[in-house]
C-alpha cells in the first residue's frame, strides 16, 4: 500500500465539489487502503480523496491516535442529517500547512453513508470525531480551513505561500 503524496493549498484540486464515488470498484477500494496508510504516514486524524489528487466523495478518519489500537473509518457519500449545538475547535490541516483556525462546528453528528461494499449505514460522532467529520467533508465541497480565518489572516497566508513558492521551498 503506497503513501500517497499530500496536495497543498493553493492546488486547484483541493478547490473542486467532489463527485459520488462508487462503492465495490478496484479503483475505490485500493484508492481508500492508500488513503488510511497516508493518513496513518502523515500522521493525520482524517483525509479527503481530494487531497490526494481524487475528486472523489470519500474521507479516511481515525482519531485514536499513534498510542491506540487503529480504529480506520471509511465514509463514501457521507450525508449529515442531525447535528447538534455548536462547539469551536482549533484545526489544522495537511493540505493547508502551519495554519490553525478556530472553527465552530456541531458537538454531535449523525452521518448516513456507504462503506465500501455499498452498504447504507449510521454513524453517531461526537468531539473531536465529529468536528474531524465535518473538515473531512469540507474538502469534499472544496472548503479549506483557510476560507474561515479573518480576510487579514487568509491574505498573510496567501503571501507567505506565494513567498516560499517563489523561493522554492
Ligand atoms: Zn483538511
Amino acid at each position: 500500500m503506497p503513501v500517497l503524496p499530500i496536495l497543498t493549498y493553493p492546488d486547484p484540486i483541493l478547490r473542486l465539489k467532489c463527485e459520488e464515488a462508487v462503492p465495490g470498484t478496484d479503483d475505490v477500494c485500493r484508492l481508500a487502503e492508500d488513503m488510511v496508510e497516508t493518513m496513518y504516514a502523515a500522521p493525520g486524524i482524517g483525509l479527503a480523496a481530494p487531497q490526494v489528487g481524487r475528486n472523489i466523495r470519500m474521507l479516511v478518519i481515525d482519531i485514536t491516535g499513534p498510542v491506540g489500537a487503529p480504529e480506520p473509518h471509511v465514509l463514501l457519500n457521507p450525508v449529515i442529517q442531525e447535528k447538534s449545538e455548536s462547539t469551536s475547535f482549533e484545526e489544522g490541516c495537511l493540505s493547508v500547512p502551519e495554519l490553525n483556525v478556530e472553527i465552530d462546528r456541531a458537538r454531535k453528528i449523525r452521518v448516513r453513508y456507504q462503506d465500501l461494499d455499498g452498504r447504507w449505514n449510521d454513524l453517531s460522532a461526537e468531539d473531536l470525531f465529529a468536528v474531524a467529520v465535518q473538515h473531512e467533508m469540507d474538502h469534499l465541497e472544496g472548503r479549506l480551513i483557510l476560507d474561515y480565518a479573518s480576510p487579514v489572516r487568509r491574505d498573510l497566508y496567501r503571501r507567505k505561500i506565494r513567498k516560499q513558492r517563489a523561493q522554492g521551498v
